[in-house]
């Protein structure tokens, strides 16, 4: 006689009870995105957020279900109840459910090569606290540097904190190349810094710090605009990165070492970049390749060049329209490349390039018009990008809160 093979029923119990819990954060998820993306969509400002009736017919899950999902998204304070509104039916009055604010809150930090920041950003999108220095960070100490971020970053989440808000991680931006396996930077440039952990030097102890290539995090920020679902974000700065979207997703390849848009060659005669190559894009559409063209300091304002594009006439006039000029027929010849290869069929501005957009765009069109194969069928779009200033910022603090959102059970 063999012995029945099943399991106890302690076994089978503790099974079917891990794929109730299993089917509860499930349903979490579900009853949180509702809420989220209700919130995330365009429409018109008289729309009514949705209640819980709403919810139970948007995830097919029943309302006594719903209601109960709805409370621990309640207590853990990633949702909020707004005032009741009257049914449009006989019935009880709607409560809405709003992401909530100033409760749960993402971190962004940035160091780039003239400033150094920190957002912080709540669940509704709101910037619940900024700040950022300005300075000149080329070839600079990385543990200097980033211990000053981390100062600026310890004294924000202290003021947040000490106003009842639960700080969630932070995501810190760096212009260069960082290994999305292990969060080490390889290599950023125009810091003159290679082969580090920048977290540790932040001292920021128990706040989880994940790291990420500006640019990519700046074109995540595009992401809550109205952009198409697949685009190339150019972040223009000192340096020149890229984020590549598809889909609504970022794109990072095996270790997210692409879109370094940079330092794809314009002229291999050309002069010598950071990176030891000769002609790359940055020596002639980043920001102090086209201040310089432009008869400017290399660290002169943005607004002090605008100023000049903006001026009736003259040679200093002149100088600056052949620079920027200069800087987007560089740009569209990169591009229509990066075009070419992709067929992604939107290019975003982003960084200095969203105040130059004006003077920019026609060259930039122009040279992806000439070159881009399939541009007859399809033009090649080219917008500024509406994030706004520092993007990483709020791209980085951004990400973090769609993790939470994604992860709702880790908070109740
Ligand atoms: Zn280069």
């Amino acid at each position: 006689m063999t012995e029945p093979t099943t399991r106890s029923p302690g076994a089978a119990d503790d099974a079917s009870a891990s794929r109730q819990h299993t089917l509860r954060e499930r349903n979490l998820r579900l009853v949180a995105r509702a809420i989220y993306d209700a919130a995330a969509a365009p429409g018109p400002p008289d729309l009514v957020p949705p209640s819980r009736a709403d919810v139970a017919t948007a995830t097919g899950l029943t309302r006594a279900t719903v209601s109960t999902l709805v409370d621990r998204l309640l207590a853990a304070r990633l949702v909020t109840e707004l005032a009741p509104v009257p049914a449009q039916r006989a019935g009880r009055p709607a409560v809405p459910l709003v992401p909530a604010r100033r409760t749960v809150v993402g971190v962004g930090l940035e160091v780039n090569v003239d400033y150094l920041g920190v957002r912080v950003l709540d669940l509704a999108g709101d910037v619940v606290a900024e700040r950022v220095e300005t300075g000149s960070f080329h070839d600079s100490d990385p543990a200097a540097v980033l211990a000053r971020l981390g100062a600026l970053a310890s004294d924000v989440v202290a003021g947040v904190r000490a106003d009842g808000m639960q700080v969630a991680g932070a995501r810190l931006a760096l212009p260069g190349l960082v290994d999305a396996r292990t969060g080490e930077l390889e290599v950023a440039p125009n810091l003159g810094w290679s082969s580090l952990d920048p977290v540790p030097p932040l001292g920021l102890g128990e706040l989880p710090v994940v790291v990420a290539n500006e640019a990519k995090l700046a074109a995540l920020a595009e992401l809550a605009g109205d952009v198409p679902p697949s685009f190339l974000y150019v972040s223009g700065d000192v340096g020149i990165g890229g984020g590549i979207v598809v889909d609504g997703a970022l794109f990072l390849a095996e270790r997210g070492w692409n879109g370094e848009i940079g330092h794809v060659v314009v002229d291999p005669a050309g002069p010598r970049c950071t990176c030891g190559a000769h002609g790359c894009l940055e020596q002639y559409a980043g920001k102090e390749a086209i201040l310089r063209a432009a008869g400017l300091a290399a660290d002169a304002p943005l607004d002090s060049l605008v100023a000049l594009l903006r001026a009736d006439g003259g040679a200093p006039a002149g100088q600056a329209r052949a620079a920027v000029v200069r800087a987007g027929q560089a740009l569209g010849s990169a591009l229509a490349d990066f075009v070419n290869l992709t067929g992604v069929s939107t290019v975003v501005l982003g960084g200095v390039y969203t105040d130059l957009e004006e003077w920019l765009r026609p060259e930039v069109e122009a040279g992806l018009a000439d070159r881009v194969l399939a541009a007859p069928f399809a033009p090649v779009v080219v917008r500024a990008a509406v994030a706004g200033e520092h993007a990483a910022l709020t791209g980085g603090a951004r990400e973090v809160l769609r993790e939470v959102v994604a992860d709702p059970a880790a908070w109740g």
